[in-house]
């Protein structure tokens, strides 16, 4: 296939049609960036953003922001804490402009109809790491600010790689797939995630065989983390069984993935979760009648939006995607909900 052909249109082609997959473009969203790449984001782009960060914490409709936001809940999704100092100040920032709450307190605000204090932030990780452990609890215990991991639960207890850095590591060490053959390696994971899922894997598979080198293990939580987790005021949730995007995967699989993670979870902690964070953060209503069935209460979205003090959608609750490493300054103008609207005129400028 010619290199000058798109990447979406490489991935359309190749891609064979399975019963039940929705087409849908491509994943877009902040969470879709942050796997694989905000981690290993250019310090250029880091910078960039930073400094449009600084420039908005200046900008004349940055204290309208935040009052506006005074009456909206934050709920900060992070993905583990690489800047064990930034995140500390955030969560100082945390302690002295808003209100953190808890996983609890959200489901009362749903339960009772009634809204959640002025200025309520929930923090949340996505994918759970061992820093989470390491790094986020003794910070968040020390500061007495509860929070909520959502866990891969095939990964609890094993030393596997996430999917993402694995076929990444793969590719850049001779790691080769049929259907990823053309197009530049930046947009590896963007068309990984963009295939039918059953094609993913097999793609997976065959970076996994091709390659020269195993990528190297990586710890995860353990089921006595968990519960060590949870007793430290952190919240477990449900992140679905191996982390496929949903929108790409057959209605048994979207079933089996999070009523596999359901029953470990329910397993190792004595007690079903209740919440569940969609991977990639796309809404799937798929998804949402099974999350309903087995009695989960509220959901989670990362469309980094701020949302209604009494969560209008429990199963669909907005997001803000955040970094251990944001400065204050563009950390602010993220919980007022500016670098967000910001962000979204620009992508629709652009478009
Ligand atoms: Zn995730």
């Amino acid at each position: 296939m010619p290199q000058s052909q798109s990447t979406t249109s490489i991935s359309m082609a190749r891609a064979r049609p399975v019963p039940g997959v929705r087409a849908l473009p491509p994943p877009t969203g902040c969470a879709a960036d942050h796997h694989g790449v905000d981690r290993r984001r250019p310090p250029l782009e880091a910078e960039q953003q930073d400094a449009r960060g600084e420039w908005l914490r200046f900008a004349p409709v940055q204290p309208l922001f935040r009052a506006r936001a005074a009456q909206r809940l934050a709920v900060l999704a992070y993905h583990g804490v690489t800047d064990h100092r930034s995140f500390g100040a955030q969560l100082d920032r945390l302690r002295r402009l808003a209100t953190p709450v808890s996983l609890e307190a959200v489901l009362q605000a749903v339960t009772e109809r009634r809204p959640l204090p002025p200025r309520s932030v929930l923090v949340t990780f996505d994918d759970a790491d061992r820093s989470v452990l390491t790094h986020a609890l003794p910070a968040l215990d020390a500061r007495g600010i509860p929070a909520t991991a959502f866990v891969i639960s095939e990964l609890i207890g094993t030393e596997r790689p996430f999917w993402w850095h694995e076929a990444d590591f793969l590719a850049r060490h001779g790691g080769r797939a049929r259907s990823l053959d053309c197009g530049h390696p930046s947009q590896l994971l963007r068309r990984l995630k963009a295939m039918p899922d059953p094609d993913r894997r097999r793609s997976l598979h065959e970076l996994r065989v091709s390659a020269d080198r195993r990528p190297p293990s990586q710890e995860q939580l353990t089921p006595a983390d968990l519960l060590a987790l949870r007793d430290g005021g952190v919240a477990i949730g449900n992140h679905t069984q191996g982390h496929p995007c949903l929108g790409r995967c057959d209605d048994a699989t979207v079933r089996a993935e999070i009523t596999g993670a359901h029953e470990a979870l329910t397993r190792w902690l004595g007690e079903p979760p209740i919440a569940f964070a969609y991977p990639d953060g796309g809404h799937d209503p798929r998804a949402e009648t099974v999350l309903q069935e087995l009695g989960y209460r509220l959901g989670f979205l990362s469309d980094h939006r701020l949302g209604p003090r009494i969560p209008t959608h429990p199963l669909q609750i907005s997001r803000l995607q955040v970094d251990s490493s944001t400065s204050t300054r563009r950390f602010d103008t993220i919980l007022s909900g500016l670098e967000p609207a910001y962000r979204r005129w620009r992508r629709q400028a652009v478009a």
